[in-house]
């Protein structure tokens, strides 16, 4: 049995200790904040799942195995925090990233549809294309209800016997000796360490990370026409609008309708830039980015934003780091919740040696084949 120190109690730190846990070691997870934190980039009301995914085929055929992941984390729960509406991805021109997803589908053999721009407006009628839109859907697909699976986690863990303590901050780390320092003076060691802080990793290894960027990224919770509330709630989570960056969650099981919009980030820090959001101009901007492809967009009510935080570099890749007993999860982009389960069960596997970490590193990298 092994000892497993946890520094996060995002979805990839809690879920880390749920395959360690349930493989019979024991896990400690530190957390900063509160735990849940709501300030941590894993706690809203949804994230996605999809399979859009551009020319990436190895991220395309990892969400096939998160699916599994979800599935074996349903099961432990006890219910499903999920719903499938499947995901679409529009295509406005061509070569853009519903094209590339759409040849990604067909090289790797995909099950998909596709649907020319009456067909999109007959499944979405809220929107408005133009001529020569076309779309892909992938099912299946859809909101991850996150603030639930997370809370869930947390019990389920306590429930376990996995130590989870809240108010708890690393500030050092000894990754030979498996050792870390708290804020309040005292260390703590494991056999493996864990570290999934998430935009916060940069503060806590800036000799390795100080230079990563790292982004603010607001959504819009949004009150749609009454008219087209139905066909919100039932239409496909848009994973993406030409190279536009547009993408929508549902309303189901009272989550809201969210609108996101990759291009309204800019690099930030939480700690000094803070959760703070400016309704009326920020929300104008995420919803101007979608204003041409809206029946009725002046009817959409901007209720309140939603701010997180994430480390990302150049390459949009994630990043597995392993020194020592230390294994540091990084480059987590607007991507990786999708994959926490997946991500817990494969590094508790390479801990216990049935998987080693080049071929781990690989395939978060996007690269690999599953072995
Ligand atoms: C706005 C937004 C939208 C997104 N949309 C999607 C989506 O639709 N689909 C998808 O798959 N992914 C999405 N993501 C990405 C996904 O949410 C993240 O990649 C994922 O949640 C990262 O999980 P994590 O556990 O690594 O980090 P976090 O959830 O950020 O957890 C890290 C935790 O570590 C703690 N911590 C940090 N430093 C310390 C320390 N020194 N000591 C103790 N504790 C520490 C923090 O307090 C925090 O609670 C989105 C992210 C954002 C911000």
């Amino acid at each position: 049995m092994a000892h497993f120190l946890i520094i996060g109690a995002g979805i990839v730190g809690l879920s880390v200790a749920r395959s360690a846990v349930l493989a019979g070691h024991q896990a400690t997870i530190l957390e900063q904040g509160p735990v849940p934190n709501p300030q941590s980039a894993s706690f809203d009301r949804h994230r996605m799942i999809r399979y859009p995914y551009g020319a990436a085929a190895g991220y395309t055929r990892m969400v096939t195995e998160a699916f599994g992941a979800w599935d074996r984390l349903w099961a432990d729960l006890g219910t499903t925090h999920f719903e499938s509406t499947g995901a679409i991805a529009i295509s406005l021109e061509a070569g853009d990233y519903a094209a590339k997803t759409l040849a990604t589908f067909r090289a790797i053999g995909l099950p998909h549809d596709v649907l020319d721009r009456d067909a999109v407006e007959a499944l979405c009628p809220h929107l408005t294309l133009p001529q020569g839109a076309w779309g892909v859907t992938a099912f299946p697909g859809g909101p991850l209800f996150a603030a639930d699976i997370i809370t869930d986690l947390v019990r389920w863990l306590t429930a376990a016997g996995a130590r989870i303590e809240a108010g708890t901050r690393v500030v050092g780390l000894d990754e030979a000796e498996g050792r870390v320092a708290l804020a309040d003076g005292s260390t703590r060691t494991g056999d493996f360490v864990l570290v999934a802080a998430g935009a916060w990793l940069p503060r806590l290894m800036p000799d390795r990370f100080g230079s990563l960027p790292v982004y603010r990224q607001a959504l819009v919770y949004v009150e749609p026409p009454p008219a087209y509330a139905e066909s919100w709630r039932k239409a496909p989570a848009i994973a993406v609008l030409g190279d536009h960056t547009g993408y929508t969650l549902p309303d189901l099981r009272g989550a809201g309708l969210k609108i996101g919009y990759s291009a309204h980030r800019r690099q930030a820090m939480p700690d000094i830039d803070g959760f703070d959001a400016d309704l009326a101009s920020e929300s104008a901007v995420i919803l101007g980015a979608f204003r041409p492809y809206l029946n009725e967009p002046d009817a959409y009510r901007p209720l309140r934003m939603q701010v997180g935080y994430y480390a990302l570099d150049p390459s949009r890749r994630f990043l597995f780091d392993k020194r020592g007993r230390a294994l540091v999860i990084t480059q987590c982009d607007g991507q990786m919740f999708k994959f926490g389960p997946l991500i817990g069960e494969r590094v508790v596997a390479m801990v216990e040696g049935r998987e080693t970490m080049a071929s781990l590193a690989r395939w978060a990298a996007g690269d690999a084949p599953t072995p």
